[in-house]
């Protein structure tokens, strides 16, 4: 396993080509530019984590082929406790950052393929997944970061992929090669994609047999020839150019530190292809994803509104109004609320089961609940978290005032709250609400892991609608509902 300081370093070897706000980036410091540093040290607290006595259990484990001792965000889950410890683990790491560690993606993409490949193969004769575990081997010896890369541009959204004017809105194979296969097109809001090693591809939903081209997931280094990254904007980025103070979370960052992965024309050997053309299994890998991602949030997003409810309950303290019952009553509210996130988490995990390869898949119901609450109740969270921090969190002058000499003075004495507490201590905390209960992080909440409608649509086909009729016509007393 890679020490944190190890991942860091592995990263500034390779070529990668990042473009900044229109600027190519020199590929050994892609980590350093102040806009990406946060989320590479969110990520290495995947790394430094499973370097400890403390949280070898949860963060480290077996490996099922090899017998190594691995991260366990290279494992394929063996046991619904590979699942449970996998909730577990992610509400304690973002209790630390306080935001996105980027690692599940890649996580959830080899444990979809996993799945996927065995399955495919077996229906028809093709041989994935034995290329898959051999990917999976190389990630679990190295410890590799990688990106799960599913989601299209998609163009005009009323168009299948092979009706768009620009047949690159989606990914697809432009040539196939005796060695292997180049593809063409782009994956967008790429969470950790520029401070990973490999990218796992998969299709945006499922294909029809005249999309087969269409059809493809594959794994491609980062840096390979042909890949141009993109990284986009957040809310008040600008400010991670300043003092730490604004930023918030100068730490670790807001979200997943997202890009725009452009693929132009990039061959991929053939050791490296999952899925070419098998449009059938398309829909069952884009499913399998977004199922193991969406029971993450309930862990992911539980742990980082602890920080919220603590960041709040520490301003309150700060300005002494944490025995006041309506402030109270606030964060109490708060954590029903984030114990409902959590507790769906843990259900989809518990409820899980064996697929036919033998690794374990969450409950898909339940997943999709999970995201689907995370899309509700970050919002009421933040909602009250920003009712117990008041305006200031939104008016609050910036560390440039706190340190200037003329001007400073003024903003210690105006913004101080109980005595005893620094004036500087207050602002950081105020900062960080407002950080962690703004426009970006928001954003996440309702489209990461798919936009709510992609959760309304299981439960057409996962909750039984026929069936709940056929309870209530029982005992009703009625005749026969439609079938
Ligand atoms: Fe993991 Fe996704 Fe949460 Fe980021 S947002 S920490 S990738 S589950
Ligand atoms: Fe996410």
């Amino acid at each position: 396993m890679k020490t944190a300081q190890e991942y860091k370093d592995s990263l500034r070897e390779r070529n990668i080509r990042v473009y900044v706000k229109g600027e190519l980036l020199d590929s050994r410091a892609v980590i350093d530019h102040p806009f990406i540093r946060g989320h590479v040290n969110s990520a290495s607290m995947t790394y430094a984590l499973a370097n400890t006595k403390e949280y070898e259990d949860l963060m480290t484990t077996t490996s099922h082929l090899t017998g190594h001792k691995i991260n366990r965000f290279t494992h394929v889950h063996q046991s619904t406790d590979d699942l449970l410890k996998k909730a577990k683990m992610l509400r304690t790491i973002s209790q630390k950052t306080g935001t996105c560690y980027q690692r599940c993606v890649g996580f959830d993409a080899m444990n979809a393929t996993y799945t996927v490949t065995y399955e495919c193969d077996k229906a028809l004769g093709t041989d994935y997944h034995e290329r898959f575990k051999k990917f999976l081997i190389m990630v679990q010896d190295n410890d590799y970061m990688v990106a799960g890369a599913m989601t299209d541009p998609k163009g005009d959204r009323s168009l299948r992929p092979g009706q768009q004017k620009d047949p690159d809105m989606f990914v697809h194979v432009v040539e196939k090669r005796p060695d292997g296969i180049v593809i063409r097109g782009a994956k967008a809001h790429m969470t950790g994609m520029v401070n990973s090693h490999w990218m796992l591809i998969m299709p945006t939903m499922g294909m029809q047999e005249d999309e087969a081209q269409y059809a493809v997931s594959c794994a491609i280094p980062v840096d390979a020839p042909g890949v141009t990254h993109i990284f986009g904007r957040q809310t008040n980025d600008d400010r991670k150019c300043e003092g730490a103070i604004d930023q918030g979370n100068a730490n670790y960052g807001i979200v997943g530190g997202e890009c725009l992965t452009v693929l132009d024309d990039v061959f991929v050997p053939n050791e490296y292809v999952f899925m070419n053309g098998e449009y059938q299994f398309s829909g069952l890998l884009v499913e399998r994803f977004a199922c193991y991602h969406r029971s993450n949030y309930g862990g992911c997003k539980g742990g980082v509104s602890d920080v919220v409810i603590g960041a709040a309950a520490l301003w309150a303290d700060y300005q002494g109004t944490s025995k006041a019952s309506h402030i109270k009553d606030k964060l109490n509210e708060m954590m029903h609320l984030t114990e409902t996130l959590y507790a769906c988490a843990v259900a989809a995990a518990c409820m899980g089961g064996p697929t036919p390869s033998g690794a374990y898949f969450v409950d898909r119901l339940m997943a999709n609940v999970c995201k689907h609450n995370v899309t509700k109740l970050i919002y009421d969270i933040d909602r009250l978290a920003q009712d117990i921090g008041g305006g200031i969190i939104a008016t609050m002058p910036s560390e440039s005032d706190l340190r200037n000499p003329e001007i400073g003075k003024w903003v210690e004495k105006y913004l101080q709250g109980v005595s005893g507490i620094p004036t500087e201590d207050r602002m950081r905390v105020g900062r960080l609400l407002e950080n962690m209960t703004g426009g970006t992080a928001l954003v996440e909440s309702m489209h990461g892991a798919g936009s709510p409608q992609a959760q309304k649509v299981m439960y057409g086909k996962l909750s039984g609608l026929e069936q709940k009729k056929k309870f209530a016509a029982n005992i009703a007393g009625v005749g026969r509902t439609k079938e």
